[in-house]
């Protein structure tokens, strides 16, 4: 783990301006337009980003799109690949301290949990798909003697990648590192409010010796330069994080272009139920508390909902307030916050309008509801649980994306399943048991891409994650995330 110290020296270095990554080097948007990039530490300008516009989006895809045809990553042995992809993961671990703070000065996350979830994470991923890639074979399927039928996978040309402010750069690699492991050539989108890490992943990707064009780096606003992606005839699909209405409009574009494929990881609302006979109380209040609050909510797997037995509700409530009031909020620059910054001030403020119509509609506050730490200029929020809410309010049916917690009681397993899927989302989900039956029971009853059992989150690479329902389709992470950037074609061949 890094450091007060190189924590204090990083958080000082100048970044200045960044400008677009495309065709192996960094370049100006063709306008020269620049973003201002603020920190939600402390809502002070520290960097500017390259606007860029459908021009920089179609020179991004020119490049990609040679890079391709001329095959000298596309067509490589996939033992070159790995290659190169290993020496990005080892150079992205090299440089994890400075990916660390600098995604954290971008977008706020306490770097307790930015240091392992973004720059390891993403090294990580690199490295597992780096050494997946040479060991998938294509198939031969079982026909008559006279013939032969091959099924090879080939990969799929320009894939566009657009990600949410919360991990970019976790989020980030589970898209790129399998897209290009496949031999396709990549152009990323990053979110406006948080591009800087992948800006500098590109350039170790170059280092690393990844053949100019392959990984181009578009940054700019979602309405202009993501448009402009999801728009592209040259594009071939699209892996798309974030909001469910952004998901939408990648369907229209590709309906009104060259139906490329899309791919969606959209947002939740998901439960986490706590039955009486939880194996330990007091450990599911502390775990179910750093579910909803870490990284100030903006988690899409968040347990936003909470479904706690009656008959331990009481304990529990006791349990769950002691521990958020436990979690120091504070500057996320501090190895001693355990919460840090809203990524921004336009979150916070949407936040705090959901914690208003809750009041509004009858729910109890029972901790937190309001900005805290306003002296440092920061966006900060307190962690927040409101009591008695129905399935009828906004806060049950609409996600928030901040540190807002409601809780509900049940009497039944039956009525849990009813509350738990009583929602248009199915991202994740928990239960608390120690009965084997009744876990099963849940695993299988509840519409969610994931379960979790006597935990919440911490599922590593080797396990997919998606939703069901409005929470999209397509999985990240896996060996089954290298389907989405693959295709199947079929030689059947004549033996005479
Ligand atoms: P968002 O949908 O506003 O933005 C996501 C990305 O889309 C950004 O890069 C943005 O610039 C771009 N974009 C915006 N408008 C666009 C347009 N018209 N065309 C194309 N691209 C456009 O989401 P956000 O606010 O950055 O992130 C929060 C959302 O992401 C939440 O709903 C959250 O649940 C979801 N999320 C989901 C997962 C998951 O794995 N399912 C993970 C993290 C976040």
């Amino acid at each position: 783990m890094i450091s007060q110290n190189a924590i204090d020296t990083l958080r000082k270095v100048e970044i200045g301006a960044r400008g677009l990554f495309i065709d192996g080097a960094q370049t100006d948007a063709m306008k020269g337009a620049k973003l201002t990039v603020t920190s939600p530490i402390d809502g002070r300008p520290f960097a500017s980003i390259a606007d860029g516009n459908a021009v920089d989006v179609d020179r991004a895809v020119t490049s990609a799109r040679k890079a391709f045809e001329k095959g000298s990553w596309s067509r490589a042995a996939p033992a070159f690949r790995k290659k190169v992809l290993t020496k990005l993961a080892e150079l992205v671990e090299k440089h994890v301290d400075e990916l660390a703070v600098l995604g954290v000065r971008d977008n706020g996350t306490e770097i307790g949990m930015a240091y392992k979830a973004e720059p390891l994470s993403a090294a990580g991923t690199i490295r597992y798909y780096a050494e997946a890639i040479d060991k998938i074979y294509g198939e031969i399927a079982p026909t008559a003697d006279n013939v032969l039928g091959l099924i090879h996978k080939e990969s799929l040309g320009v894939v566009g990648v657009i990600v949410p402010w919360n991990f970019p750069l976790m989020i980030g690699a589970w898209k790129i590192a399998p897209a290009l492991a496949a031999g396709n050539c990549v152009v990323v989108k990053p979110p406006e409010i948080a591009s800087l890490t992948l800006l500098l992943l590109a350039e170790l990707a170059s280092v690393a010796g990844l053949p100019a064009g392959v990984l181009n780096v578009v940054t700019g606003r979602g309405a202009v330069t993501g448009e402009a992606l999801g728009l592209h005839m040259d594009v071939d699909a699209i892996a798309f994080t974030g909001s469910g209405p952004v998901g939408r409009r990648l369907l229209e574009y590709s309906a009104r272009s060259n139906l490329k494929r899309v791919f969606l990881e959209l947002g939740g609302k998901s439960p986490n139920i706590v039955f009486a006979d939880a194996p330990d109380l007091k450990q599911a209040a502390v775990v179910s508390a750093n579910g909803i609050f870490r990284n100030s909510g903006q988690v899409c797997v968040a347990g936003s909902r909470l479904l706690v037995q009656a008959s331990v509700y009481d304990r529990f409530m006791d349990e769950l307030l002691a521990a958020t009031t436990r979690l120091k909020v504070g500057d996320p620059l501090n190895l001693t916050s355990d919460v840090g910054a809203v990524s921004s001030a336009e979150q916070l403020d949407k936040n705090l309008g959901f914690v208003e119509r809750a009041t509004a509609e009858g729910a109890r506050l029972v901790s937190g509801g309001g900005r805290i730490l306003a002296e440092t200029g920061g966006s900060y929020m307190a962690p927040t649980i409101f009591e008695n809410v129905t399935q009828e309010m906004q806060l049950a049916r609409e996600e928030v994306f901040g540190p807002v917690l409601g809780v509900m009681r049940f009497k039944t397993e039956e009525e849990a399943v009813r509350l738990a899927n009583s929602t248009v989302y199915g991202l994740a989900s928990a239960v608390w048991t120690s009965n084997l039956s009744t876990a099963h029971r849940m695993v299988r009853a509840i519409n969610a891409g994931v379960v979790h059992v006597n935990t919440y989150g911490g599922a590593d690479i080797t396990v997919p994650l998606g939703g069901v329902k409005q929470s999209g389709f397509g999985r990240d992470k896996s060996m089954h995330a290298l389907d989405k950037y693959t295709d199947l074609k079929t030689a059947w061949i004549s033996l005479g």
